[in-house]
């Protein structure tokens, strides 16, 4: 067992050797440029190209044509919104968002507010899932674009995309998800789900960082963007740029493990999942589980340990990579806008722990975690007198708190 153990598949995933295998000769033999329709080397990595595109596409449900590559899905985020945004400004100036979107869409919905759009964050529910009536009451004959993630990347929450899909195509607006959780994960369709447009990266799904695709409806509606980066008209004029061969096929591959695996890789996730959290559960009491209790990805637990310092926390666990409900800033550590959002007071959001499982995680490292985690959320309330009091039957709110002298 390698220690630190990995439980960040959240933030990224390890390559597939699967993956690495079908790339290398494209780094080195297999080098031409996509573009170079003269000759043999151009031909065969278009080739390569066109077959990786028809890989992803088949995990969403899309055609081939639909699918625009890009640099990954902070940068699918923007051409989706930005790009639709400018292309549709004749139409209207408002987008409609959620507050526990990723960096990628709310600072790009944040730009585009200082350049005069109008942008609600509908408000999410306690597990941090939207509703699709509330997505109906929000929008107004202004509206442009619907940006809502499949699957939330910190408390791993799904919504209801098919539904929310449903009301943009009654109402006729274009529905954009960010998608990057939910693949392999979540069985996507963009036809069943009514989505206009979807975002993916390969470095989530067990391929190479820095390639990603966005996926744009051709039909019913044929929809169209303003390109953000221009020069050579590549990828239907969308995204010039010369394609990243390598990048793109790893993707394919990784897209296609994803598809076939799915059913199976989601039993064996939740199942781990599943037994860390009673684990977890057995030995340890005033834990929060944040995030919907089913409706959430096979492989994301994030629990909230109460009575514990959050960094403290982090310090104990240094032989488990994990994320905590504490998003370092540079200046203060600020807890994680997303649990504020599903309103998770400051204390328990510095005391949360996401555990990201995956494809490579194993049972023998989810015993090592727990074990950990149980030991070192043990240890520190031994040291609470918090803890101690509401143990001893002191009921908190009660307290009259003096100052110090
Ligand atoms: C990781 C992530 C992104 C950013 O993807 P990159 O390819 O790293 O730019 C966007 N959205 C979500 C939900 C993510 O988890």
């Amino acid at each position: 067992m390698k220690l630190p153990v990995y439980l960040d598949n959240h933030a990224t995933t390890p390559m597939d050797p699967e993956v690495l295998k079908v790339m290398l000769p494209y780094f080195t033999d297999v080098f031409g440029n996509a573009a170079s329709r003269n000759h043999e080397y151009g031909w065969t990595a278009e080739a390569a190209v066109e077959k990786a595109r028809g890989q992803v596409a088949a995990l969403i449900g899309a055609t081939d044509k639909e699918v625009i590559f890009t640099s990954g899905a902070t940068e699918s985020n923007n051409l989706a919104i930005i790009g639709a945004a400018e292309m549709y400004k004749d139409k209207g100036n408002h987008i409609i968002t959620t507050p526990v979107e990723h960096k990628a869409v709310l600072d790009t919905c944040h730009y585009l507010e200082s350049k005069g759009y109008q942008i609600t964050f509908l408000p999410v529910d306690a597990t941090g899932r939207v509703n699709p009536e509330d997505v109906r009451k929000a929008i107004t004959d202004k509206t442009i674009l619907v940006s809502v993630m499949m699957a939330n990347n910190e408390i791993g929450s799904v919504n209801p995309i098919a539904a929310i899909g449903a009301v943009c195509k009654e109402k006729g607006v274009l529905f954009h998800t960010d998608a990057v959780q939910g693949a392999g994960k979540v069985e996507i369709d963009v036809q069943k789900m009514g989505i206009d447009l979807l975002s993916l990266t390969a470095h989530k799904i067990y391929g190479p960082k820095g390639i990603g695709a966005l996926y744009v409806r051709r039909k019913a509606p044929r929809v169209r963007l303003a390109p953000l980066v221009h020069g050579g008209g590549h990828e239907r004029g969308m995204r010039s740029g010369t394609l990243n061969v390598p990048g793109i096929v790893g993707f394919g591959k990784a897209a296609e493990l994803a598809r076939v695996n799915l059913p199976s890789e989601n039993a064996r996730l939740s199942k781990m999942r599943d037994r860390m959290w009673a684990g977890l559960q057995a030995e340890l009491d005033e834990l929060h589980l944040n995030g919907h209790p089913t409706e959430r990805l096979p492989n994301n637990l994030n629990v909230s340990f109460a009575y514990v310092e959050g960094e403290s926390l982090m310090m104990g666990m240094k032989e488990i990579a994990v994320s905590s409900g504490s998003a370092c800033t540079s200046a203060s550590l600020e807890p994680s806008y997303v649990l504020k959002a599903v309103g998770v007071g400051d204390e328990l959001a510095h005391s949360s722990i996401r555990f990201g499982l995956g494809r490579f995680t194993t049972d023998e490292e989810i015993d090592f975690a727990m074990k950990k985690t149980i030991q070192t959320v043990k240890k520190l309330r031994d040291l609470s007198p918090l803890y101690e009091m509401v143990k001893e039957g002191v009921d908190l709110r009660s307290v009259q708190w003096t100052g110090h002298p």
